[in-house]
């Protein structure tokens, strides 16, 4: 049985003495206390007071089947009967990696190679990073290591995931970010364009800064650059258009690889597979995660080039071992719900529900354009954002001590709807099975917590 304890209090009390929260305030935590969430059921989870809130965030941008699939439970409980641990390491395998990591290379959105299996988004980032390197000494240019990623960037936690990332709470007092890592122009149109600069004009500017830093730092000490199709964490940031196309031919021309960081974006958010489809990226490297397993187990999963891997199996061969891997690296249970997240999204015609759900979607929050305190609107798929500013006629910010983002989305939580705050901009990401009339509903009880907000 889940352990429950019967009342909130109690559920509170324990919180509070033994559990160490991230991306929490820990100092206030005692007095704000835990929002304890018992239950799922479809896109809608349940309080240990028996709230209700409708979702809008599939948790952390991952549960895109919502919170009660049967058939990912039925998957996982079938694995657990049958195989509930084996590893990968030294050849050993299983049905369901050796299943997944097929569907996967069927699925990608370029030619890929291999697939090597981790727990999450930072292990599958830390893992391209230790990829990069490990290349580049096997093809005999050791000094070509330093990774360029992108201020606003969130690419997790560990080391060097945390050290990609490009904020800065991220790396503020724990000495990061670590050396080899460089962060470039954010590209953030509404915010860091010059008046009367396009999209494309922006784009190129970026590109053109992007080419001098590798001219600055040595073309041949630049390995790879690193780019979430879509900028989640960072605030959900759809790229300037013409911005991928450019930033590839500048990494082109100086024989950098590209790792795309498809954490969020890959299994349908941006309405394609791939969010790799959506903007024209061609990785070497691919990292996913999240919708993987719907967020219902933790894995991710690294896809690698023929270029990428031909290289390093070479270089194992000479070692005589590829040294890289996790103790639960193609985790038998967590591949089976995998492969049957993927299998659902097949039998669902999950891809064609999300496409038939965007205009829906995008409407109702473009309808806040114009709105007193709404400055930019901007999404793709099903994940945008709203951001607050105190004057967007003046393009004026909250002060952040107002913690603009924060109040509303406390005020929508309060309305029995979930969304997410990153400083002023309020984040959107439901889960990919929404129906049309769950999205009205969405969108019914944010205007009440908005209304309140003004
Ligand atoms: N990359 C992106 C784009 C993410 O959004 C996240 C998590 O939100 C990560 C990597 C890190 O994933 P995890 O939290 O599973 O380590």
């Amino acid at each position: 049985a889940i352990p429950q304890a019967a009342t909130h209090a109690e559920n509170a009390a324990h919180d509070v003495a033994s559990h160490l929260h991230p991306f929490t305030n820990l100092a206030t935590h005692p007095q704000v206390g835990p929002l304890v969430i018992t239950r799922g059921d479809g896109i809608f989870v349940e309080d240990d007071q028996g709230r209700r809130y409708l979702e809008a965030m599939s948790g952390l941008w991952c549960a895109s089947l919502g919170f009660s699939n049967a058939r990912l439970a039925k998957a996982g409980s079938d694995a657990l009967h049958g195989l509930p641990y084996y590893h990968t390491f030294n050849g050993r395998s299983n049905p369901a990696a050796i299943a997944l990591a097929d569907k996967l290379i069927a699925l990608a959105p370029v030619p890929m190679s291999k697939v090597f299996f981790a727990n999450s988004g930072s292990e599958a980032n830390d893992s391209a990073v230790k990829l990069v390197w490990y290349y580049h000494n096997a093809i005999g240019k050791p000094a070509k290591k330093k990774i360029i990623a992108r201020k606003n960037a969130y690419h997790g936690v560990t080391v060097a995931a945390a050290s990609l990332s490009g904020l800065v709470p991220n790396h503020r007092d724990f000495d990061l970010p670590i050396d080899r890592i460089l962060h470039v122009d954010c590209p953030h149109h509404f915010r860091y364009a010059e008046p009367g600069e396009t999209e494309e004009d922006f784009a190129s500017r970026l590109a053109d800064n992007l080419e001098k830093r590798i001219l600055e730092e040595g073309p041949d000490t630049v390995g790879a650059f690193i780019a979430e199709p879509v900028m989640g964490a960072g605030g959900v940031l759809v790229p300037p258009a013409t911005y991928f196309e450019k930033v590839q031919k500048v990494l082109a021309k100086y024989d950098v690889l590209l790792i795309a960081d498809e954490v969020i974006c890959g299994y349908g958010r941006t309405g394609e597979m791939f969010g790799s489809t959506t903007f024209g990226l061609k990785p070497d490297i691919l990292t996913s995660a999240k919708a993987l397993s719907s967020g219902y187990v933790p894995i991710s999963a690294v896809m690698v080039n023929e270029k990428v891997h031909a290289a390093i199996a070479a270089n194992s061969g000479k070692i005589g071992t590829f040294g890289h891997g996790f103790t639960y690296s193609g985790h038998p249970v967590a591949c089976a719900i995998a492969l049957e997240t993927l299998k659902v999204y097949e039998d669902e015609n999950i891809l064609a529900h999300v496409k038939s759900l965007v205009p829906q979607f995008q409407k109702a929050l473009h309808g806040y354009e114009g709105r007193k305190y709404v400055g930019e609107v901007r999404g793709v798929g099903l994940i945008a954002a709203i951001e607050l500013y105190a004057d967007p006629a003046q393009r004026v910010s909250f002060d952040p001590a107002k913690k603009a983002g924060a109040r509303l989305a406390e005020l929508a939580l309060a309305q029995g709807l979930i969304v997410r705050a990153m400083g002023d901009a309020i984040a959107f990401c439901p889960a990919l099975i929404t129906t049309a009339a769950e999205m009205d509903e969405l969108f019914v009880r944010f205007e009440r917590a908005m209304t309140i907000f003004e």
